[in-house]
């Protein structure tokens, strides 16, 4: 392996999940991101999420969100007790696991409608060892209005127009408790309000640059420089749809020289201190050169190539996202 990547503190931010029914994880399995995978491709920590599709807004369907949640929540805690692994609720946890040459395994919330309507959730959740929520998923929820709107669950374009008074509710709860706020999926005003109403900074722990591919799941320059201005990270990601734009009505297709143009991108308008790297693995990432956790290093190997330093990799890989959380629990009650 490159001596670079294999010296470097990798830690992927956003790795979905086969829900119901995880295969073993400590197996070789079809899934993307599995322990020998993540050990063959030198990924020291990653980020297992408990999605949530956006369903009705009625109380049986938040019952059912939030029960999924935290089902797979607990499924997570449970992989960080494997042989080897070590299940990190915050960052000292983490760079111990990484020091002591064991993988450690973090735990995610995404999609604000596993709250319903109850702020308590959120606590219960950093409980059992989430470090960030996303606001929303697909469709709007309660929280606030999301990049892609769903027409078959009745969203207007516009809901909320950027937060709700429950969103900026649990924003300021998110502070109090140190969860950290993603806003991956949420609609352009509804983050910048988050990045402006936050008294910690936020991550955007899976998109790219719509300055180099208009697509809504992108942030533009001006969302670039409010994750700045708010001291966060954007993690940019290896969805192909997100990075190239693709021949019309076919799928797109990128490569790691495409995540890496976005990297760039980032690097140069809000400067490496707030930009890192996510795949998305297991939810719709996976490009040319990157297609499993077990290809890793490729993307250390273009970002030397590029003229990065070990010392910009690590940030990009993990020194940034830590410094953050940090500032996050630093920023808590
Ligand atoms: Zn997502």
């Amino acid at each position: 392996m490159n001596p670079v990547h294999a010296a470097t503190l990798v830690l992927d931010t956003h790795i979905d999940i086969r829900w119901p029914d995880p295969p073993e994880w400590t197996a070789q399995t079809m899934q993307l991101v599995d322990l020998p995978k993540m050990r063959a491709g030198g990924v020291r920590a990653g980020v297992f999420v408990a999605y949530v599709p956006q369903g009705r807004r009625d109380a049986q369907g938040h019952a059912q969100a939030t029960a999924r949640a935290e089902a797979m929540l607990a499924h997570i805690r449970d992989r960080g007790a494997a042989p080897g692994c070590r299940f990190c609720p915050g960052p000292d946890a983490l760079e111990a696991t990484v020091a002591a040459g064991e993988v450690a395994v973090l735990a995610a919330v995404e999609n604000g409608y596993a709250m319903g309507r109850d702020l308590s959730r959120l606590q219960a959740w950093r409980r059992l060892g989430a470090v960030y929520l996303t606001l929303t998923h697909d469709g709007h929820n309660d929280l606030a209005d999301s990049a892609r709107p769903k027409p078959a669950l009745g969203d207007a374009p516009v809901e909320h127009g950027g937060l709700s008074p429950l969103g900026e509710a649990a924003l300021a709860e998110m502070n109090r408790i140190g969860l950290m706020i993603d806003c991956s999926h949420v609609a352009k005003p509804a983050m910048l309000r988050a990045a402006e109403l936050s008294r910690a900074p936020i991550v955007i722990t899976h998109t790219a640059c719509a300055a180099l591919c208009p697509h809504p799941r992108c942030v533009d320059d001006e969302q670039l420089d409010a994750v700045r201005a708010s001291g966060g990270v954007v993690q940019i990601t290896a969805v192909p749809a997100f990075l190239r734009p693709g021949p019309e009505g076919q799928p797109a297709r990128a490569t790691v020289a495409d995540l890496v143009d976005h990297i760039d991108h980032a690097v140069g308008r809000i400067g490496i201190a707030h930009v890192g790297i996510s795949s998305d693995f297991d939810g719709g990432g996976a490009v040319q050169g990157w297609a499993h956790a077990g290809e890793t290093a490729a993307v250390t190997e273009e970002l030397l190539a590029r003229g990065y330093d070990a010392h910009a990799i690590g940030l990009l890989w993990s020194g940034n996202f830590l410094r953050v959380w940090r500032a996050v629990l630093a920023a808590a009650d």
